[in-house]
């Protein structure tokens, strides 16, 4: 069995030294525990705040322990009433080859539904953080413009579709021309601006009549320049502000005048303190994907030592879609 350790903390962004790999004998099921065979592992910006000392919205990873993280695995052995070996299973248990567990948090996933990488991208954590997020807070209306930044990752890409199926025009964000294509082309955004360019000047043309719905992914400059476009009654769903992650201090950019000025409403919203809508969402969600109106994108990396390095490149930019560790063939 392979573990990736979280061994040293981070200043700024993840080094070589942060995770260890700690390798040990695969062990057997004691009364009532059960040892699943990691399939997919999930890689989520959020695992960086994991990393700093302090609780962000909940406690971070210990020092010296197995790494955060949601995984898909199956059941290989099981001396639990409710597993059997073959089941395959999601949980939030961490970054290991195989796992071994009391079953409290597993949730059966069907071995014939969509893809099991879905369950962890669009079908999963990320596509009902994009649900909630609109459904509380965005609630777009046709005609209104929708900004939706990280556009061509799991939660903006959703994010944008469900906008879009409200009526609204959507403006994605992404970094490049590549991304930017997948965004407007796959994903069907009305147009998708690259923050590496001259994004004043690409906002100016695409939303001349300001901004309705920011749903917020990344803060930073990306943040700024969208802010100044907001429209009275503007809402703003704060998801995520990746671009800030390895920031120990970050700098606020919000003015609240503006906040008062345009009667806007900014909300911070985390996707589990409201856990029935996992099953809401997918139920809604997977004959949408199966008939290929709601689309996603994902990014494969084998194996799971190269998880850190997948960690990093997330948190600036460098995958392409839903990023995953294809841990082992099912
Ligand atoms: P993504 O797959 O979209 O990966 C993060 C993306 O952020 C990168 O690919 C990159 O895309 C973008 N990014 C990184 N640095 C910058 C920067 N400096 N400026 C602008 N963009 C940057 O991630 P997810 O879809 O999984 O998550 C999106 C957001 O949602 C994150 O902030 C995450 O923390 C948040 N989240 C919040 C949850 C909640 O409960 N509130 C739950 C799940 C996720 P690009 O190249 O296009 O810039």
């Amino acid at each position: 069995r392979q573990s990736i350790i979280f061994a040293k903390r981070p200043a700024g962004a993840i080094t070589d030294d942060t995770f260890i790999v700690r390798s040990s004998t695969i062990p057997d099921p004691g009364p009532g525990e059960v040892l699943t065979r990691t399939l997919w592992l999930s890689i989520d910006p959020y695992m960086r705040g994991r990393l700093n000392e302090g609780a962000t919205y909940t406690t971070g990873t210990p020092l010296g322990s197995v790494m955060t993280g949601e995984t898909i695995g199956e059941v290989v052995a099981s001396a639990h009433p409710n597993f059997a070996p073959g089941d395959i299973v999601a949980g939030a248990f961490g970054w290991e080859t195989h796992i071994l567990s009391g079953g409290d948090g597993l949730t059966r996933v069907p071995r014939d539904g969509a893809p099991l990488s879905t369950y962890l991208g669009v079908l999963g954590m990320p596509g009902t953080t994009a649900y909630s997020g609109m459904k509380d807070i965005g609630q777009p209306k046709p005609g209104e413009t929708v900004v939706v930044s990280a556009a061509c990752g799991p939660v903006g890409a959703t994010a944008g579709q469900i906008a879009r199926r409200a009526g609204a025009r959507v403006i994605g964000i992404a970094g490049g021309p590549e991304k930017c294509r997948w965004v407007t082309e796959t994903a069907r955004f009305d147009a998708c601006l690259n923050h590496r360019g001259d994004l004043d000047a690409q906002l100016d043309e695409a939303c001349p009549d300001g901004v309705d719905v920011y749903f917020e992914n990344v803060g930073g400059a990306v943040q700024a320049a969208i802010l100044k476009r907001l429209n009275t009654h503007a809402r703003v769903p704060v998801c995520g502000l990746v671009a800030q992650y390895d920031d120990p201090d970050p700098r606020p950019v919000l003015n609240l005048n503006l906040l008062l000025y345009k009667r806007a409403r900014f909300e911070g919203f985390i996707v589990g303190d409201k856990p029935g809508r996992f099953a809401e969402w997918r139920t809604l969600a997977a004959p949408l994907v199966a008939s290929g109106e709601l689309r996603y994108c994902e990014e494969i990396v084998d194996g799971l030592d190269n998880a850190p390095a997948a960690l990093r490149g997330q948190l600036t930019g460098r995958n392409f879609g839903k990023l995953l560790v294809k841990v082992a063939d099912l």
